[in-house]
This record gives C-alpha cells, structure tokens and sequence, in this order.
C-alpha cells in the first residue's frame, strides 16, 4: 500500500492524497490553490476514471475546489464528506466559479461539472465506520470549521489517519477536534501554523471587544472583513458578549454560508443558539448597495466579505471609511502576499479602484485562527503517537521545523513529502 502526494506538499493549497492498495485507488481530499491570474491543481494524477473513492475532509476551496475539474475529467466514484462540509462547499464552488468568470481566470471546467459534483456525493455521519470496496473509513470532529472531519482509513490491516485542517482547542464556532485514537500507523497531518504560537484566544477576545468600543465610544465606526466560513460566525458569537449602542451589520458571502451552517444539525457545532440568536434576530443583513449606502450614512459595526480584502462588499465599505482615522479596520487571521489585507498590514496601503491608497483610519490583526499552533500540532502528534509520521499543508519553513522537533522526538519515522513523491505504508 503507499500515499501518493498531489499537492499541498511543502505548500498551503490543493490538498490530494492518494491512497493505493491493491487493486483500488482512493483521493483525500481534492483542492485548489490559488494563484496569479488563476488556479493549480493537483498534479501529477493519472487515469483519473479509475479512482475508487474520493473522501473529502471539509469545504475549504484548497480541499474541494478541484471537484468539478476532476468531474470534468470524467471521475467515476463516490465522494464521501459529512452533509455540512457538502452544503457549505456547494456554496463556495458557485461562488469560486462566477468570480472565476468574471475575472477571466478561465477555470478548466464549465457549469455542467459543477452541477455533476452533487451526482456523487454520498454523506457520511460523524464516528461511524462505514466500508467501500476493500477499506474501511471513520469521519471524526477536525475542529476547523462546521463539517470539518480528521479520516480514520482501514485498509490492508494497517490504520491511517488523515488530520485534514486541524484545531485541538474548541472555538466560539466549533468543538475542539477528537485525538482519541488507538494504534495509529500513519499520521498525516497539516502545518499550516508549523511555525506560530496564537495569542491566548480569551484574552484576544477580550482585546478585539475593548477596541471596538473604544472606536464606538470615540464617535467612529468599525470594518471587520471576514472570512465567509469560520472567522464570520465566530465573530458574531464573540460580538454577542458585548451590547454596543451602535448596530452591526452583516454583509456578503458569510450571510449564505451562515444560513447553511444553521440549516444542517452537526453535532460539533458550538453556541448554536447564540449564533442563530445573532443572525435571525441582533444583525442587520445588507441586501443591496442603497442599503449599504444607507448603512454607511450612520455610526456601525460592518461584518462582511472578503476576509483580506480582495473583493466583495468589503471594498464598498473600505471606500468610504479609508480617510477619516476615527475609524477602524479590524483583520481576522492570516493575510496572503500579495492581498490588501497584507499590505495593508504591512504597508498601510490598500489598492482601491486600482489606486494605491494610504489608509488613515486605525488598523489591528486579531489572529483568531481556526488551525492548531505549534505547540498544540505537536500536542497532536504526541496523543496520536503514530508509527510514522507524514507532515504536509504548511509551506517549508513550518513542515521543516516540525520535522525537525519529531525526528529529535526519536519515536516516528518522519516524512516531508514533495508533490509527486511516494510513501510507501
Ligand atoms: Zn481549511
């Protein structure tokens, strides 16, 4: 039996992982990555119509965005995720491929693919053990966002455990991730923050919420752009602690996805009240851009997409608040190169209208991240305590220094694959 890495090796984005045993082939997760003037996909898969299974760990685009690619590549089999992670990444898929068209970014599928995706969708509960062909599989909490799944693979008697995106401590959103397992033989697990140790999460609460009325109290108003899954939700819980004498209003993807997220019973999903308290009932929804104007004219807290600024209603808000500094700009979790998030952070610059514009209102990053740090990845690997060990999805400098705190750990047999490379299990 062997792993086969398509992508996310050395590398955040496109995750893939085939899973050869005899006679069949099964993908972990089947992702994007973004990137200048378009998308890559995973690399290096042959015979696509032969795979088996297809087991999808939650609905982030660099684990589902290569869906309809591969339907257009004729993909013949089952794809098995949780129905949250399914509903959630229809959304994400639609959305992905509209702006794709709008952009010209020429996405290597069309509208049919996307449609032929739901065709073999199969769902699957969480901590239940289900059979395909010769394996066996088990879908346990991941802790990421809603839906989100670590995949426990039985096959050949030996047990891999694929972490997909992981958070060991619970969220406003979301249940901290199950690690309770027994003879794991290979541990897969991502590295996103390989590198980082977050900020105590109460305290950065309590922070974010003390700035916002600090601004409030001084007679501004707050922009908070957020990520449409996830960082919004958790936003709107955290905002429910406080009564501010200003209204918040949401605006963008994350209204959709929200109503997703509340649409399906998940077991894992936490504040469930709180959030549907905020959402029905304490927020205003924004649904057009007089209404937005309107917004804008008064004294307010601004929830809306996109979570670095790249696109979306975020930029209608970010035009009219940029000049005056008794406002303020609040970023939620890690910026890409290259977006008006980092510069911004980086440079007080955003691009608008496609001029260069120094912002003069107050900006602050609140790292309210939705993966596992340093310490808590190593607290992962330590609970799971694998025979082998194969780290991936974080870019070199935190999948080499993880690599290095295991191998000095002296009990797993440690790899850092690059795209392409075989494991042999
Ligand atoms: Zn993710």
């Amino acid at each position: 039996m062997k792993l086969v890495f398509h992508g996310a090796a050395k590398e955040v984005g496109r995750s893939c992982i085939e899973l050869q045993t005899q006679g069949d082939r099964y993908l972990l997760d089947a992702g994007i990555k973004f990137k200048e003037g378009g998308f890559a996909y995973p690399e290096k898969i042959v015979n696509l119509p032969d795979v088996d299974g297809l087991l999808i760990s939650h609905a982030h685009l660099d684990h589902t965005g290569a869906l309809p690619f591969f339907e257009h590549y004729k993909i013949i089999c089952p794809i098995y995720c949780t129905k949250l992670t399914y509903v959630i990444t229809k959304v994400l898929l639609k959305d992905s491929y509209k702006i794709a068209r709008i952009r010209n970014l020429h996405p290597a599928y069309n509208k049919t693919d996307l449609h032929e995706v739901e065709k073999d969708v199969r769902f699957v509960k969480y901590d239940r053990e289900y059979k395909h062909r010769k394996i066996k599989f088990t879908f346990r909490n991941a802790g990421h966002v809603p839906g989100s799944a670590m995949i426990l693979v039985e096959a050949e008697g030996k047990k891999i455990l694929y972490t997909g995106d992981t958070k060991l401590r619970t969220t406003e959103l979301v249940k901290g991730a199950f690690t309770d397992y027994k003879d794991i033989d290979v541990l897969i697990i991502e590295s996103t923050y390989g590198v980082r140790e977050l900020p105590d999460r109460n305290e950065l609460r309590k922070k974010f919420l003390d700035k916002i009325e600090e601004v409030i109290n001084k007679g501004g108003s707050v922009l908070i752009p957020v990520f449409s899954l996830g960082r919004s939700q958790d936003i709107l819980i955290m905002l429910a602690q406080r009564k501010f004498k200003v209204p918040i209003y949401f605006d963008g993807m994350c209204k959709k996805i929200t109503n997703r997220i509340l649409g399906v019973n998940d077991p894992y999903v936490n504040n469930r009240k709180i959030l549907e308290e905020m959402f029905n009932k304490k927020v205003i929804h924004i649904g057009s851009e007089k209404h937005r104007r309107h917004a804008l004219s008064q004294q307010g807290i601004y929830v809306t997409t996109s979570g670095m600024m790249q696109g979306g209603p975020v930029l209608s808000y970010l035009n009219e608040m940029w000049h005056d500094p008794k406002h303020a700009i609040l970023l939620m979790g890690f910026q890409c190169k290259r977006t008006n998030g980092r510069h911004l952070i980086e440079e007080g610059y955003v691009y608008l209208n496609g001029w260069r514009t120094y912002v003069k209102c107050s900006v602050e990053k609140f790292d309210f991240s939705g993966h596992a740090d340093k310490e808590d990845l190593k607290e992962i690997i330590r609970r799971i305590n694998p025979k082998k060990l194969v780290i991936q999805h974080g870019d070199s400098e935190a999948v080499e220094q993880l690599r290095s705190w295991a191998e000095k750990e002296n009990k797993y047999v440690v790899y850092a694959p690059e795209i392409g490379e075989e494991i042999e299990v």
